[in-house]
Protein backbone atom coordinates (compact mmCIF):
# COMPACT_ATOMS: atom_id res chain seq x y z
CA UNK A 1 0.00 0.00 0.00
CA UNK A 2 1.26 3.27 -0.89
CA UNK A 3 2.29 5.44 1.94
CA UNK A 4 0.52 8.43 0.73
CA UNK A 5 -2.48 6.04 0.95
CA UNK A 6 -5.62 7.88 2.66
CA UNK A 7 -8.13 5.04 4.08
CA UNK A 8 -11.88 5.40 4.01
CA UNK A 9 -14.46 3.10 5.79
CA UNK A 10 -16.46 3.23 2.67
CA UNK A 11 -15.57 4.86 -1.49
CA UNK A 12 -18.40 5.78 -3.37
CA UNK A 13 -18.22 6.09 -6.64
CA UNK A 14 -20.03 8.77 -8.52
CA UNK A 15 -22.67 11.37 -7.06
CA UNK A 16 -25.63 10.21 -8.81
CA UNK A 17 -29.09 8.76 -7.14
CA UNK A 18 -27.56 6.15 -5.65
CA UNK A 19 -24.28 7.52 -4.55
CA UNK A 20 -25.21 11.17 -3.08
CA UNK A 21 -27.56 9.68 -0.39
CA UNK A 22 -25.15 6.58 0.54
CA UNK A 23 -22.55 8.69 1.41
CA UNK A 24 -24.55 10.81 3.35
CA UNK A 25 -26.55 7.69 5.11
CA UNK A 26 -22.89 5.83 5.96
CA UNK A 27 -20.78 9.12 7.07
CA UNK A 28 -24.08 9.92 9.16
CA UNK A 29 -23.59 6.65 11.05
CA UNK A 30 -19.98 7.62 11.59
CA UNK A 31 -18.24 5.81 8.79
CA UNK A 32 -15.29 8.12 7.02
CA UNK A 33 -16.54 8.14 3.63
CA UNK A 34 -14.95 9.22 0.27
CA UNK A 35 -17.00 10.13 -3.11
CA UNK A 36 -15.27 10.45 -6.10
CA UNK A 37 -17.38 12.04 -9.21
CA UNK A 38 -15.20 12.20 -12.70
CA UNK A 39 -17.99 15.03 -13.83
CA UNK A 40 -20.84 17.07 -12.56
CA UNK A 41 -22.45 16.31 -8.65
CA UNK A 42 -25.61 15.15 -9.09
CA UNK A 43 -25.01 12.38 -12.21
CA UNK A 44 -26.97 11.46 -15.00
CA UNK A 45 -30.71 12.63 -13.02
CA UNK A 46 -29.51 16.32 -12.21
CA UNK A 47 -27.69 16.97 -15.11
CA UNK A 48 -28.91 15.32 -18.15
CA UNK A 49 -31.89 13.28 -17.18
CA UNK A 50 -35.00 14.05 -15.02
CA UNK A 51 -34.53 17.19 -14.38
CA UNK A 52 -33.35 18.82 -17.33
CA UNK A 53 -35.95 17.03 -19.53
CA UNK A 54 -38.96 17.69 -16.71
CA UNK A 55 -38.17 21.29 -17.05
CA UNK A 56 -38.49 21.23 -20.36
CA UNK A 57 -41.86 19.17 -20.58
CA UNK A 58 -43.05 21.91 -18.14
CA UNK A 59 -42.69 24.23 -20.50
CA UNK A 60 -44.22 22.24 -23.43
CA UNK A 61 -47.12 21.71 -20.64
CA UNK A 62 -47.65 25.45 -20.35
CA UNK A 63 -47.92 25.78 -24.36
CA UNK A 64 -50.57 22.88 -24.51
CA UNK A 65 -52.61 25.08 -21.73
CA UNK A 66 -52.06 28.53 -23.21
CA UNK A 67 -53.10 27.20 -26.92
CA UNK A 68 -56.27 25.56 -24.78
CA UNK A 69 -56.98 28.52 -22.97
CA UNK A 70 -60.05 29.46 -25.18
CA UNK A 71 -61.76 25.98 -23.93
CA UNK A 72 -62.02 27.77 -20.63
CA UNK A 73 -63.02 31.51 -21.94
CA UNK A 74 -59.57 33.11 -21.51
CA UNK A 75 -58.21 34.97 -24.24
CA UNK A 76 -54.72 34.89 -25.17
CA UNK A 77 -54.03 36.68 -28.62
CA UNK A 78 -51.46 34.42 -29.81
CA UNK A 79 -48.74 31.71 -28.32
CA UNK A 80 -44.77 31.45 -29.22
CA UNK A 81 -42.20 29.26 -27.62
CA UNK A 82 -38.68 31.46 -27.25
CA UNK A 83 -36.42 28.20 -27.05
CA UNK A 84 -33.40 30.02 -26.49
CA UNK A 85 -35.01 31.05 -22.81
CA UNK A 86 -36.58 27.20 -22.06
CA UNK A 87 -32.89 25.96 -22.43
CA UNK A 88 -31.83 29.66 -20.57
CA UNK A 89 -34.40 28.55 -17.44
CA UNK A 90 -33.46 24.50 -17.34
CA UNK A 91 -29.96 25.18 -17.77
CA UNK A 92 -30.27 27.31 -14.40
CA UNK A 93 -32.50 24.86 -12.86
CA UNK A 94 -29.70 22.09 -13.53
CA UNK A 95 -26.73 24.19 -12.31
CA UNK A 96 -28.90 25.32 -8.93
CA UNK A 97 -30.07 21.11 -8.17
CA UNK A 98 -25.95 20.49 -9.06
CA UNK A 99 -24.34 23.33 -7.18
CA UNK A 100 -26.63 22.40 -4.44
CA UNK A 101 -25.98 18.86 -4.27
CA UNK A 102 -22.16 19.67 -4.25
CA UNK A 103 -22.81 22.12 -1.07
CA UNK A 104 -24.69 19.31 0.43
CA UNK A 105 -22.17 16.71 0.26
CA UNK A 106 -18.68 19.55 1.29
CA UNK A 107 -20.83 20.39 3.98
CA UNK A 108 -21.70 16.57 5.73
CA UNK A 109 -19.23 15.76 7.97
CA UNK A 110 -17.27 12.63 7.67
CA UNK A 111 -17.71 13.06 3.55
CA UNK A 112 -15.04 13.74 2.25
CA UNK A 113 -15.66 14.70 -1.73
CA UNK A 114 -13.09 14.07 -4.60
CA UNK A 115 -13.03 15.21 -8.18
CA UNK A 116 -11.41 12.95 -10.71
CA UNK A 117 -12.13 9.80 -12.41
CA UNK A 118 -11.76 6.40 -9.95
CA UNK A 119 -9.73 3.81 -11.23
CA UNK A 120 -9.44 0.09 -8.86
CA UNK A 121 -6.13 -0.72 -8.30
CA UNK A 122 -7.02 -4.24 -6.49
CA UNK A 123 -10.42 -4.74 -4.74
CA UNK A 124 -9.91 -2.70 -1.90
CA UNK A 125 -7.62 0.11 -3.42
CA UNK A 126 -8.68 3.12 -5.86
CA UNK A 127 -6.46 5.22 -7.90
CA UNK A 128 -8.14 8.92 -8.02
CA UNK A 129 -6.93 10.30 -11.57
CA UNK A 130 -6.52 14.33 -11.20
CA UNK A 131 -8.95 15.94 -14.08
CA UNK A 132 -6.04 18.54 -14.58
CA UNK A 133 -3.47 16.16 -15.86
CA UNK A 134 -3.61 14.88 -19.17
CA UNK A 135 -1.66 11.65 -18.40
CA UNK A 136 -2.89 8.73 -15.76
CA UNK A 137 -1.77 10.52 -12.38
CA UNK A 138 -2.99 10.21 -8.93
CA UNK A 139 -2.91 12.41 -6.37
CA UNK A 140 -4.89 10.93 -3.75
CA UNK A 141 -4.58 7.02 -3.64
CA UNK A 142 -8.03 5.67 -1.20
CA UNK A 143 -8.42 2.44 0.49
CA UNK A 144 -11.48 0.84 2.07
CA UNK A 145 -11.59 -1.59 4.70
CA UNK A 146 -14.98 -2.81 3.04
C1 LIG B 1 -33.27 11.39 -20.34
C2 LIG B 1 -33.45 10.69 -19.01
C3 LIG B 1 -34.54 11.01 -18.21
C4 LIG B 1 -34.74 10.37 -16.98
N1 LIG B 1 -35.83 10.70 -16.23
C5 LIG B 1 -36.04 10.07 -15.05
C6 LIG B 1 -37.15 10.40 -14.24
O1 LIG B 1 -37.96 11.27 -14.56
N2 LIG B 1 -37.33 9.74 -13.07
C7 LIG B 1 -36.44 8.77 -12.66
O2 LIG B 1 -36.65 8.18 -11.59
N3 LIG B 1 -35.37 8.46 -13.39
C8 LIG B 1 -35.14 9.07 -14.59
N4 LIG B 1 -34.04 8.75 -15.32
C9 LIG B 1 -33.14 7.71 -14.82
C10 LIG B 1 -32.18 8.29 -13.78
O3 LIG B 1 -31.45 9.37 -14.35
C11 LIG B 1 -31.22 7.17 -13.34
O4 LIG B 1 -31.98 6.09 -12.85
C12 LIG B 1 -30.32 7.64 -12.22
O5 LIG B 1 -29.61 8.79 -12.64
C13 LIG B 1 -29.34 6.53 -11.85
O6 LIG B 1 -28.55 7.03 -10.79
P1 LIG B 1 -27.15 6.40 -10.46
O7 LIG B 1 -26.63 7.08 -9.23
O8 LIG B 1 -27.26 4.91 -10.43
O9 LIG B 1 -26.21 6.71 -11.72
P2 LIG B 1 -25.81 8.11 -12.36
O10 LIG B 1 -26.82 9.17 -12.06
O11 LIG B 1 -25.50 7.82 -13.80
O12 LIG B 1 -24.49 8.52 -11.58
C14 LIG B 1 -23.26 7.94 -11.85
C15 LIG B 1 -22.19 8.99 -11.54
O13 LIG B 1 -20.93 8.33 -11.46
C16 LIG B 1 -19.95 9.10 -12.11
N5 LIG B 1 -18.92 8.17 -12.51
C17 LIG B 1 -19.05 7.08 -13.32
N6 LIG B 1 -17.87 6.43 -13.44
C18 LIG B 1 -16.99 7.12 -12.66
C19 LIG B 1 -15.61 6.95 -12.35
N7 LIG B 1 -14.89 5.94 -12.86
N8 LIG B 1 -15.01 7.83 -11.52
C20 LIG B 1 -15.72 8.87 -10.98
N9 LIG B 1 -17.03 9.08 -11.23
C21 LIG B 1 -17.66 8.22 -12.07
C22 LIG B 1 -20.68 9.76 -13.27
O14 LIG B 1 -20.01 10.95 -13.69
C23 LIG B 1 -22.04 10.06 -12.62
O15 LIG B 1 -22.05 11.34 -12.01
C24 LIG B 1 -33.80 9.39 -16.53
C25 LIG B 1 -32.68 9.10 -17.32
C26 LIG B 1 -32.49 9.74 -18.53
C27 LIG B 1 -31.26 9.40 -19.36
Amino acid sequence: MSENAIKYNAIIIGTGQSGKPLAISLASAGWNTAIIEDKYVGGTCVNYGCTPTKTMVASARITYLAKRASDYGVNIQSVSIDLKKVRERKDAIVKSFRQGGKNGLEKTENVNLIFGKAKFRNEKEIDVLDPQFDNFSYNDYLNTYL
